[in-house]
């Protein structure tokens, strides 16, 4: 799942790829599958709290892209997981506004409805008991979390959700193309595990349309398609493993040493077939 600004489920580089929901029949104004929700047939609206997570922002199409824009197909672009099964779960409105309740029900709705993976690419510096407790009651599901774009070290000045040490969140920090820390990427040696592209990415956005995007933002959906790669290769992975895996299946990069848990950036194919230690 995307927990972001929702996505363009018409986008036609992503919409073969976006989840549908077996137990919803579309537009009938009942909620067939009795989740709660009318309608929901490719994710929810937690913000609104309705069945329609489209994207009129542009954010959670682009990270929607990087994960799994679909391939093979003569156009645009292609994602990390050119199969991906992409759940949208919008918990900002169109003007990037959101509020704890928010967060919490869309994490609850991805959790209910069976994510594996969730992808985060947003958070501050306030915790939240709630969104804390929502991450934690997820253990189903293993989620990528951006660390943040204010340059900083989270393990001096907190950031969230990166900062909650919970065993199933996975922070991420951007790198560039000559593999440099991001000049924008927060980090941290025990609060961001990996690094991975965050400069300059080119991905969907709404209306059909793609854009080039960097941050934080745009690095935890690599990670984040990876995942899903490798729980898709590996149904039955406890998020232990998949952690492991995503960590010791990096290179090794000087600008991440001692800046991340790993000391590295993400290499999807080393992550996918390594033997873990
Ligand atoms: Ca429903
Ligand atoms: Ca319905």
């Amino acid at each position: 799942a995307v927990i972001d600004t929702g996505i363009d489920y018409n986008h036609p580089d992503l919409q073969n790829n976006v989840w549908s929901n077996p137990g919803e029949i579309p537009g009938d104004g009942i909620d067939n599958d009795g989740n709660g929700v009318i309608d929901d047939v490719h994710g929810y609206n937690a913000f609104s709290d309705n069945g329609d997570p489209m994207d009129g922002q542009g954010h959670g199409t682009h990270c929607a892209g990087t994960i799994g824009a679909v391939g093979n197909n003569g156009v645009g672009v292609v994602g990390v997981n050119q199969n991906a099964n992409i759940m949208a779960v919008k918990i900002f409105n169109d003007e990037g506004s959101t509020d704890a309740a928010a967060i919490v029900r869309g994490v609850q709705y991805a959790t209910k409805m069976g994510a594996r993976i969730t992808s985060n690419s947003w958070g501050g510096p306030r915790p939240n008991s709630a969104i804390r407790e929502a991450f934690e009651q997820s253990p189903s599901a293993l989620h990528l979390v951006a660390a943040g774009n204010s340059g900083y070290n989270n393990d001096w000045l907190p950031s969230f959700p990166a900062n909650y040490a919970l065993d199933n969140i996975v922070a991420v920090a951007a790198t560039d193309h000559n593999d440099e820390l991001a000049s924008f990427s927060q980090y941290g040696k025990k609060n961001v595990d990996l690094g991975a592209p965050g400069v300059d990415i080119l991905s969907t956005v709404p209306g059909g349309k793609y854009a080039t995007y960097s941050g934080t933002s745009m690095a935890t959906p690599h990670v984040s398609g990876a995942a899903t790669l490798i729980a898709s290769q590996n149904p039955d992975i406890t998020n232990e493993e998949l952690r492991a895996r995503l960590e010791q299946g990096t290179d090794q990069v000087a600008a991440l040493d001692g800046k991340t848990a790993s000391g590295g950036r993400l290499n999807v194919h080393k992550a996918l077939t390594m033997e873990l230690s």
